[in-house]
């Protein structure tokens, strides 16, 4: 299979997109290992992803990513794949953005992703192999109406992968983003009917996009079919536009 003899770790695996891919890479053949913020519904999420396990982290954490990257990389002997997925949306127009929002936005989607590269680089580093992903958004890419501090976020998220792809290349690293559109899961579950409609129409395909839609491309991302690719932000938006 695509991912036989790999080993993938993915952050906020227990639900939504974290938890397709999961499933999606341990079907590929990789071993996986998926974290959630609570231990009890990670080990959950790992039994029906068919995931090797499942580990409590809070990737605001960065001791703690450092430590449980290394212990992964310790346990399995190597670690190939990371998908640094973790992260939260909250809507606001720019008069009633809170001083709390700002904090934990920038600190689980930038600083939290930024731990996550930052301690998969170095467990990749001594075998000169890798392949990471980061969740980047449509809206990091073109801006959003009420969304400005979840949309600077992932505007830097799309960054960490740019700039990091740039400086770890040369270690066998490869590192890309994806860019959702709108796709179906608790994170967009506050969308109203005339909303989900409003962004149908405004896209091509004709629908919203599936967590398996999302888990499909980062598959592909992380294989060796993509082993010429690095430093991208692959839309994944049914041609959205926004
Ligand atoms: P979701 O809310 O269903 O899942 C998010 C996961 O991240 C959950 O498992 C949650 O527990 C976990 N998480 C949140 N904060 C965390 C923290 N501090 N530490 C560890 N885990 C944490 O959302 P989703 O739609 O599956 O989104 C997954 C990723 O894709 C996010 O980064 C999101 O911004 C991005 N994204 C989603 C969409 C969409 O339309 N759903 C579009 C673009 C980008």
């Amino acid at each position: 299979m695509m991912l036989d003899g790999k080993v993938a770790l993915v952050t906020g695996g227990t639900r939504g997109i974290g938890l397709a891919t999961a499933r999606a890479l341990a079907e590929a053949g990789a071993t996986v290992v998926l974290t959630g913020r609570d231990e009890a519904k990670a080990k959950e999420a790992a039994a029906a992803a068919g995931a090797a396990s499942g580990l409590a982290l809070d990737v605001t954490d960065a001791k703690a990513v450092s430590t449980l990257v290394r212990g992964v990389a310790k346990e399995h002997g190597k670690l190939d794949i990371v998908v640094a997925n973790a992260g939260i949306m909250e809507d606001a127009l720019l008069g009633m953005i809170r001083e709390e929002l700002v904090d934990t936005t920038l600190s689980t989607n930038v600083a939290g992703t930024l731990h996550t590269v930052q301690a998969a680089a170095r467990a990749m580093m001594r075998k000169k192999t890798g392949a990471i992903v980061v969740l980047a958004s449509i809206v990091g890419e073109h801006g959003s109406a009420g969304q400005t501090v979840y949309a600077a976020s992932k505007a830097a998220v799309a960054n960490i992968a740019r700039s990091a792809a740039k400086e770890l290349g040369r270690s066998g690293i490869r590192v890309n983003a994806v860019a959702p559109g709108v796709i179906d899961t608790d994170l967009t579950s506050g969308l109203t009917e005339d909303a989900k409609a409003e962004n149908i129409g405004k896209t091509p395909l004709g629908r919203l996009g599936m967590p398996e839609d999302v888990a499909n491309a980062i598959r592909f991302l992380v294989s060796d079919d993509a082993s010429f690719i690095t430093g991208q932000v692959l839309g994944i938006d049914g041609g959205l536009v926004l």
